[in-house]
């Protein structure tokens, strides 16, 4: 990668693995599934030592194959990630949490993306040390069970027990 870090905060464009993968020509067992598995190895196999953005809107995307390929492949890895995570899969926007091997140790991939008609895009960034925890989306970090807050309470507070954190408010 060839590009100025100067700024602190790399926007890589070329190279984009997203990119590559899209439009190089299927092999006859292609399936989505193996698709985004290839698609976060090659991430997590980049050697860089700084955090790296992949940025994808389909409007920019000219290619066939890629046009066709991008919303089923942002679905497969929304289902991916919630299962990883623990969560209810948000199919049409929202964020990916995955945690690969790289060649140095583990990689986390973290991203945003939509996938409306219309609306689709997505960003994935590579980190090579663990991010912050995310907040947890079922409990909005309270850390309590949305369906038994008010109902079942120990010794005068609410249970603060979310059954996607256990508890915590973050989700690593
Ligand atoms: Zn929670």
């Amino acid at each position: 990668m060839a590009q100025s870090h100067e700024k602190g905060d790399p926007i890589v464009t070329a190279n984009n693995p997203i990119i590559d993968l899209l439009s190089t020509p299927l092999g006859p067992d292609w399936t989505v599934e193996k698709l985004a598995e290839q698609l976060l190895g090659t991430i997590a196999a980049q050697s860089s030592g700084e955090t790296q953005e992949f940025v994808l809107d389909a409007d920019a995307v000219t290619d066939r194959q890629s046009r066709r390929l991008l919303r089923p492949l942002l679905a497969c890895l929304a289902i991916k990630s919630a299962a990883e995570v623990g969560i209810p899969a948000e199919l049409y926007g929202g964020c990916f949490s995955f945690k690969r091997l790289g060649p140095e140790g583990p990689v986390w991939i973290l991203g945003q993306f939509e996938n409306r008609s219309g609306s689709v895009r997505v960003t994935l960034r590579r980190f090579n040390s663990p991010p912050p925890p995310t907040q947890c989306r079922y409990c909005k970090g309270s850390g309590i069970d949305p369906r038994s807050h008010h109902r079942f309470t120990t010794g005068g507070h609410d249970d603060r027990r979310c059954p996607r954190c256990d508890g915590q408010g973050t989700i690593d």
